[in-house]
């Protein structure tokens, strides 16, 4: 090499490292959410964006709305604006490889936010302990009616956390099927997690079983609400045990007045400045502490698991203290 093309050569590595440290500096990430329309993830929303911003990095965010084909061009449309991570909460957990495989091809890291992106190559996924979870909730409703007639309402089916939800949910629930305390007398999947689809699911089991159930085991607070709503038409709300998570404000009032039996409390702000954190270190090259590992079909996954709370009556103060709410919204009409 003459002494010109050493030069060359070290101004040309001077800016691509100049280029690389400015990038990782200021990170773009984009934030691909399923549906954007439910409190939930506005929420997680607006926790993420401000913790992203405080650490350096520019957020995009898009809103499938829960359409599979809208949340694919919305993740294309971010790698070709060139991002440098992709955070993305599933639609459907299974259609997501090819853009994946785009999105890996371009150098973007892919984080799987709160539910599982299966078979595909992602870098990592954060989300609370969804077995937990489902532990909680049955666990909940058994506390309540230790015997009797069950319905299991599941999440959306194309939704990973559903299916380890139920996983949750069963591991409570076998014991006291075993010993014939609990019989399940039906069990339905809730698209999209639904809360009309909810409510008629739940009124078809009441009229198949004569009114005789009583405990639902809900996977989500919306899907809890349509199924008081049937309840209540039957004036059985506040007779028969029903489960939920998430904390919705309507789910607070429900477990507050004895219609809803317990929720489940996970912070969001906790798992959205945790996921951009996350996202930061993963485009700087630095090892974000994972505490799991999930099989996603393609790969274990390094995982972020955090821990939920379960609330009944008892300590729904928790959510006061904790500023998820003020006590004006939780005592508001
Ligand atoms: C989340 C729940 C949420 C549900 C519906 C699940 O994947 O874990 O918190 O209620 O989706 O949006």
């Amino acid at each position: 090499m003459n002494l010109k093309t050493t030069l060359l050569a070290g101004l040309l590595a001077l800016c691509t490292t100049g280029f690389a440290q400015a990038d990782a500096q200021h990170p773009k990430i984009g934030f691909s959410i399923d549906d954007l329309r439910l409190e939930r993830w506005a929420r997680d929303r607006d926790y993420f964006v401000a913790a992203a911003e405080q650490l350096g990095a520019k957020v995009y965010v898009q809103s499938a709305d829960a359409n599979e084909q809208r949340q694919l061009s919305q993740i294309e449309n971010l790698i070709s604006r060139g991002v440098d991570a992709i955070v993305i909460v599933p639609f459907n957990a299974t259609v997501l490889n090819n853009v994946v495989a785009e999105a890996k091809k371009a150098g973007v890291k892919v984080i799987s936010y709160d539910r599982l992106i299966l078979n595909a190559d992602i870098d990592a996924y954060i989300s609370f302990d969804n077995e937990k979870v489902g532990e909680m909730q049955a666990g909940g409703v058994l506390k309540a009616q230790p015997k009797g007639n069950f319905f299991l309402l599941g999440g959306a089916p194309t939704d990973n956390n559903a299916k380890i939800l139920r996983q949750g949910q069963m591991k409570v629930l076998q014991p006291a099927i075993d010993k014939g305390d609990v019989k399940v007398v039906g069990q339905q999947w809730v698209k999209e997690w639904n809360p009309t689809e909810a409510l008629a699911i739940v009124e078809n089991a009441l009229t198949a079983n004569d009114n005789k159930i009583d405990g639902i085991v809900a996977s989500n607070d919306a899907t809890a609400g349509g199924a008081i709503q049937a309840l209540a038409a039957q004036k059985l709300a506040g007779k028969v045990a029903v489960s939920g998570q998430d904390a919705d404000l309507a789910a607070i009032k429900r477990v507050i007045a004895g219609t809803q039996t317990m929720t489940v409390y996970k912070p969001l702000k906790l798992i959205a400045s945790e996921a951009a954190k996350l996202s930061v270190q993963l485009v700087r090259n630095e090892k974000p502490a994972f505490n799991s590992s999930y099989d996603n079909g393609t790969k274990k996954v390094d995982t972020l698991l955090l821990t939920p709370t379960e609330l009944t009556k008892a300590n729904v103060d928790l959510l006061v203290k904790d500023g998820f709410y003020t006590q004006a919204q939780i005592d508001g009409k």
